[in-house]
């Protein structure tokens, strides 16, 4: 049988067989030699260096000496004579080894009969693994024994370390085991793999054949080649990750499957005739690259980035009534019931006037009032309706849905966005705009987003003042008690946040409701009015203590930081946000934008414990030192990587990243972003003989990614 060699499971590599393959299986979702060498190391370590003894620390990552063995101790139960006992007994093996410089202890808690037998008093050897302190002493538990003289492929010079786990190592898959097994795998293996590079291509962008860079991944001839191959490989993973997001965005430029819509529209002028306020460059921008998507006749995906308070909501306004101009309903979609709200009353005022007539729909609307919006959804009557997840629901149905705007877009996953599409029933895919205030750092916008067109409100509307950040502990409550007091006298409201990291953790609400108690003791009423909001009151006491919030009627609102994401208060002037260090800065981010909306100077309190991890530490001083999203975006990617970033865990990366970083390869991705862009534009549908291996690579299955606009 002609089966490809990268399809052979790994079991019949030399040293694994089925016991160790299913094991590899297991912890690290290995089954075939392909799977194998796209397994790359973690992290590499010098092999050619020896260490001094007494140069080592116990800080040190893995390092190796060449030592002798200088006596050994075996240790059993405390009770009895170590003389006495069988191997199987013992429990610790002590090993002395030195080199001349200084003494090392080595420790066996496992295989010590045969280490015991091996390490004669006397005899030479090199020791690697890793230092650790014990009782104030360095040692290395379970170092690596080599014979002195090995110079194996997979002991020599430069050494991948593999992703490991403690079963693997438990059953003897130790890292040496592991080098071992790749090595037979890249000798078997090398040749089971076809370039997916065209010549021309590697020639313009520096790349080396994938052969060399895998072998080279894996076994580093030294510095310059391990540099050459990873560069390769990552660009690679861009490349193919870029050219099909981008090709997908071609496709869809390219097919007239979309709603024309060649009308602004009476609605839409009306309401622009009657704002309050001039609309700022970077909204009348947006609102034109919108206005010409909508017209092309292909469908719109448009990612509106912009900081919070930037004025997104007054473009979602002017485009759903473009939409209601051309005749189609829209729907904007915000995650949760109160910004559903929020959202519906900012929009009345807008409609006054228009003609169109607009609803909402959530979890807590009543039956009655259900039946009404279904009925006026589908026969059209009604134009624009707001809504939260209750949308989805299979019972709603559209006449003429055109345009569905999703608010906060990381809420919702990517089933239900695509269920919303397949509610129109005028064939065509509405126009979809999709809005969120997490500022994405560039890379990752690129990556989650490569597919769709992105607009950006780099531009705040005139008047917001920057608001003044502080840290502060718990000794200075009395004066930020104190301020608070100031600021309320002086007509300001005062939001203070509680994180709930789980909706369902006990510990959380506890203390938001003892921080809610002690705010009621120090803030008695009257004078003043504590609103107190959380996940698990109904919503109709959720609804009626962020009104008396909202309209000014309670001078502080105590909330989780869940529920009011995106409140819009103009009349609060303070944040304080307790726990600060458990947020990450991102989130600090969002929750520092609900201050600083009027025209009043505002301020952002981060609370937090005395002891700070140095993360902790680092973020507090970035929120402290800086307002900029994308700059905060950015370091928060740095530090906890794309995978734990606001936003990414449910729309998730469209594939996962092998070996390139979207934290430190920006460079890369622009430079493989930028070859697929010219490939695209030579050969659109990659018919050219020269790109037959491009066109290959992307028809596998992992390169078929989601289309947000067409799943149904
Ligand atoms: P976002 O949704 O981006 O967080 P909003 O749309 O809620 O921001 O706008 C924040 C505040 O700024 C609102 O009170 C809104 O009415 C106001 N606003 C929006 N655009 C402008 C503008 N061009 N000039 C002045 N104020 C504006
Ligand atoms: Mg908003």
């Amino acid at each position: 049988m002609a089966q490809n060699i990268l399809d052979t499971d790994i079991q019949f590599l030399p040293g694994v067989g089925p016991k160790r393959a299913d094991l590899i299986k297991k912890e690290l979702g290995v089954s075939t030699i392909g799977e194998l060498l796209k397994l790359y190391p973690n992290r590499y370590i010098d092999r050619s260096t020896f260490f001094r003894i007494s140069d080592v620390r116990a800080e040190m990552a893995y390092i190796q000496v060449k030592a002798k063995v200088i006596r050994t101790d075996l240790y059993g139960p405390s009770s009895v004579p170590v003389q006495e006992l069988k191997f199987n007994a013992i429990k610790r093996m002590s090993v002395i080894v030195g080199d001349g410089t200084g003494e090392l202890e080595l420790v066996f808690f496992k295989g010590i009969k045969w280490m015991y037998e091996k390490l004669k008093p006397g005899s030479e050897f090199i020791f690697f693994g890793k230092p650790s302190s014990f009782n104030g002493h360095i040692n290395i538990v379970h170092p690596e024994v080599d014979p002195p003289a090995s110079a194996s492929e997979s002991t020599a010079g430069m050494t991948g370390v593999y992703p490991s786990t403690e079963k693997l190592k438990n059953a003897g898959v130790t890292g040496k085991v592991m080098n071992k097994i790749m090595e037979a795998a890249v000798n078997r293996g090398l040749q089971g793999f076809t370039e997916t590079m065209p010549e021309y291509l590697m020639k313009e962008c520096g790349l080396v054949p994938l052969h060399f860079a895998l072998r080279n991944v894996h076994f580093p001839k030294d510095m310059a080649s391990l540099e050459k191959a990873r560069y390769r490989l990552k660009f690679e993973e861009l490349f193919f990750l870029q050219l099909s997001l981008l090709k997908q965005k071609y496709v869809r430029s390219r097919s007239a499957d979309g709603i024309q819509m060649p009308r602004v529209g009476e609605a839409f002028n009306k309401c622009y005739a009657s704002l309050p306020f001039p609309l700022t460059g970077a909204q009348k921008r947006v609102i034109t690259e919108i206005r010409n998507d909508m017209k092309s006749g292909s469908q719109m995906n448009r990612l509106l980035q912009g900081d919070v308070g930037s004025g997104k909501t007054m473009v979602a306004v002017l485009t759903a009534l473009i939409a209601a101009g051309n005749g189609y309903q829209a729907c904007i979609m915000a995650p949760t019931e109160v910004l559903a709200r929020q959202h519906y009353r900012n929009i009345q005022k807008f409609l006054d006037g228009t003609g169109v007539q607009s609803a909402i729909l959530t979890g807590s609307s009543k039956a009655s009032e259900r039946r009404e919006v279904h009925g006026g959804l589908e026969d059209g009557s009604i134009g624009i309706i707001v809504g939260t997840h209750a949308l989805i629901e299979d019972n709603v149905r559209f006449r003429n849905l055109g345009l569905v705007i999703i608010d906060e877009q990381h809420r919702f996953g990517v089933e239900q966005r695509a269920k919303l599409w397949s509610k129109s029933a005028c064939g065509s895919p509405p126009h979809v705009l999709v809005m969120t205030a997490t500022p994405i750092p560039r890379t990752l916008a690129m990556t989650l987003y490569g597919d769709l067109d992105v607009s950006v409100i780099d531009e705040m509307p005139p008047g917001r003042k920057p608001v003044q950040t502080i840290h502060a502990t718990d000794g200075k409550r009395p004066a930020l008690y104190k301020f608070m007091r100031d600021q309320i006298a002086a007509g300001r409201q005062v939001f203070i946040v509680y994180p709930l990291i789980n909706e369902t953790e006990k510990l959380d609400y506890q203390s938001l409701e003892a921080g809610a108690e002690e705010i009621i003791k120090h803030f008695p009423f009257p004078p003043y009015k504590t609103a107190v909001v959380h996940g698990k009151q109904t919503n109709e006491v959720k609804k009626f203590n962020m009104d008396a919030f909202a309209s000014g009627r309670a001078d502080i609102l105590v909330a989780t930081s869940v529920i009011e994401v995106g409140v819009d208060v103009p009349n609060a002037s303070v944040m304080v946000i307790e726990s600060a260090e458990r947020f990450g800065l991102s989130q600090l981010h969002q929750l520092r934008g609900r201050v600083g909306r009027g025209s009043e100077k505002s301020y952002c309190v981060l609370m937090t414990g005395h002891r700070l991890s140095k993360e902790s530490k680092h973020r507090i001083e970035l929120m402290c030192a800086t307002e900029n999203g994308f700059e905060l975006a950015e370091e928060d990617m740095k530090m906890r990587g794309p995978g734990d970033l606001e936003g990414t865990q449910q729309s998730g990366l469209p594939v996962s990243l092998n070996i390139a970083s979207l934290a430190k390869d920006g460079l890369i991705l622009n430079a493989a972003r930028a070859c697929a862009q010219a490939v695209l534009d030579n050969d659109p549908s990659l018919e050219c003989a020269r790109h037959s291996m491009l066109r290959q690579e992307l028809k596998k299955d992992k390169y078929i990614i989601r289309d947000y606009s067409k799943i149904s």
